[in-house]
């Protein structure tokens, strides 16, 4: 029979206590040789908490560290492009002039004044759609640039599926700079005036040999039967119970499929062998944007089969790439987050309990558009400003755009003509009934940056966090929640992210290192506080007010992961 509680002398009780509990040494802030940067792309903080319990492998791993779940993109044009500038510089896109994906230069020298945010349209002969890979940009220094400048023995390497990830999450900083080439998609192509490494080569030969390869549907996971439904988009197509089949050769469907992290993975993990990164006392930077999830996003939604079973991939995939780092005996720290969240394509929506997803309605905008030009990016813009142009009788194109965020006016129109087409355009805009808001150029400039948390931000708050005087728009335009501003589900992308919602601003930002004590923070941070949080451990140092981020004490208790 067991003595009530109240017999025990208080200093046996207070004996087995400890003898049950040993003193552990107080956690420390990590050290790390080696510095992993990963960005999922489109991996929204919905994603994460929807698969988080059926991970078992990197993921679960990433969630068992310092986990921030409702991490914050906190600017409202939540692309690709703003999203990793903002992962390594700490600025929001407002100081790093990474604005959006494309915007539009009245200015630029060459004929098409459409600019990529990754291109550089001074080479000559560039265009929006032929243009060269590069840094020019973007405008404020990465924590791989400040790493090379503190000590140029630092190694940094940059790995992605996309261009645009790999360029803005490292910058000038990379030693090797790897990414799927945006036109062939074929091959691994780097900056103009470097050449391949052997490194390149192989993963370019292994990309080619599985692309040459018909794929047959890959096996459904246990857990993905229940996502598993088909849903209509069209009378004729239909998403959500395909599992990556696809014919030899179709370099958009391998791009959509697991098989492109794999291949991003697998070279980062040939380039960190070969390039020796963490082998020395300098701590060195790999940088890996993993694009897979954003195309399986765009192309199949996000709440079917073909995402379940690229996120249960992903898993996996990340799960041995850990365990390469950990046979290598490398002392690592890995940070995990994305460049912006997700919203499923509005047919499924609408069957899920959400009856008012819609597609943008702009019909009577492109009913004045020649009908092949009724389809391009620009088409909502180009269509009002046909209608201002006959309305005022304006001539020329009026209005330019990139899409339907940032408007510019034609610098034909006199004073005279732009005063009276400013306040016809916002009142032609703000009587269609899916935009939410329009703001000018004047009204973001006298805007201050927010620094209150991220989700009380108001919509001119997260506009303004996107706002560059040099790049943005004479008008920014956001659409209504649930609004997804492509016209029709036709093949290609069916469903996106990009606006100033919550589902496209909120994803996680997980950090791991063998030993963390790990904590749960389930207040908002940014993605901005992620390069100050880094600086610390790859010692760099990031003065208070340089960034818009701030450090994060990765280390419970006293310690602190952020003095040092
Ligand atoms: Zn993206």
């Amino acid at each position: 029979m067991r003595p009530a509680l109240s017999v025990i002398a208080p200093a046996v009780l207070a004996a087995s206590l400890a003898a049950a509990a040993p003193a552990q040494a107080a956690p420390a802030a990590p050290q790390p040789k080696l510095v992993v940067v990963l960005s999922v792309d489109q991996f929204s903080a919905d994603l994460f908490s929807q698969y988080r319990p059926l991970f078992t492998g990197g993921l679960k791993r990433m969630a068992q560290g310092v986990v921030f779940p409702s991490g914050y993109q906190s600017h409202a044009a939540t692309e690709t492009c703003p999203g990793h500038a903002t992962i390594l510089t700490g600025a929001h896109p407002a100081h790093s002039g990474i604005i959006a994906n494309n915007w539009v230069d009245l200015g630029a020298a060459r004929p098409d004044k459409t600019i990529y945010c990754a291109e550089d349209e001074a080479v000559p002969g560039a265009t929006f759609r032929a243009y060269t890979p590069s840094t020019a940009h973007l405008l404020v220094p990465t924590l791989a640039e400040r790493m090379k400048a503190a000590n140029p023995a630092a190694r940094v390497v940059a790995v992605a599926g996309k261009d645009r990830a790999a360029i803005m999450m490292a910058g000038r900083g990379a030693d090797q700079m790897w990414f799927l080439d945006p036109f062939t998609k074929n091959r691994w192509r780097t900056l103009a005036g470097r050449t391949d490494g052997p490194e390149s080569l192989r993963a370019t030969a292994a990309y080619g040999a599985a692309l040459a390869r018909a794929e047959r549907p890959a096996p459904l996971p246990a857990v993905c039967e229940r996502v598993s439904r088909p849903v209509m988009l069209s009378p004729t197509a239909s998403v959500g119970d395909t599992r990556f089949e696809r014919k030899a050769g179709d370099v958009d469907a391998m791009r959509a499929s697991p098989a492109l992290d794999a291949a991003t993975l697998a070279l980062a993990s040939d380039l960190t062998r070969t390039q020796g990164l963490g082998r020395d006392a300098v701590t060195d930077l790999l940088i890996v944007g993993l694009s897979a999830t954003d195309y399986v996003g765009h192309r199949y939604g996000t709440e079917g089969s073909e995402m379940c079973i690229q996120l249960m991939a992903l898993d996996m995939m990340l799960d041995h790439f850990f365990r390469s780092l950990d046979r290598a005996g490398l002392d690592y720290a890995v940070v995990l987050t994305a460049d912006h969240g997700g919203h499923d394509t509005p047919e499924r929506n609408r069957e899920n309990a959400i009856p008012e997803a819609a597609r943008i309605d702009a019909r009577d905008w492109l009913a004045v558009l020649p009908e092949n030009q009724r389809r391009r990016g620009d088409s909502f813009a180009r269509g009002l400003g046909a209608i201002l142009g006959k309305e005022l009788s304006l001539p020329g194109p009026v209005i330019h755009a990139a899409d339907l965020g940032d408007l510019y006016f034609d610098r034909g129109l006199t004073p005279a003509q732009l005063a009276a087409a400013t306040p016809r355009a916002i009142a032609l805009l703000r009587v269609h009934p899916q935009v939410g808001h329009v703001f000018t150029k004047a009204e973001l400039a006298a805007t201050p940056l927010a620094t209150t948390p991220p989700e009380l931000w108001t919509p001119i708050e997260r506009a303004r966090a996107s706002f560059h005087p040099a790049r943005s728009g004479d008008l920014v335009v956001l659409l209504k929640p649930r609004v997804t501003p492509i016209p029709e589900a036709g093949v290609g992308y069916i469903a996106t992210h990009g606006s100033a919602w919550d589902y496209d601003r909120r994803v996680p930002i997980l950090f791991w290192w063998k030993g963390a004590a790990g904590f749960e923070q389930p207040n908002s941070v940014q993605v901005v506080d992620i390069a100050p949080t880094l600086a610390p451990l790859v010692g760099v140092t990031i003065a208070s007010g340089e960034v818009d981020g701030r450090c994060l004490d990765l280390v419970p208790g006293p310690a602190s992961s952020c003095a040092r």
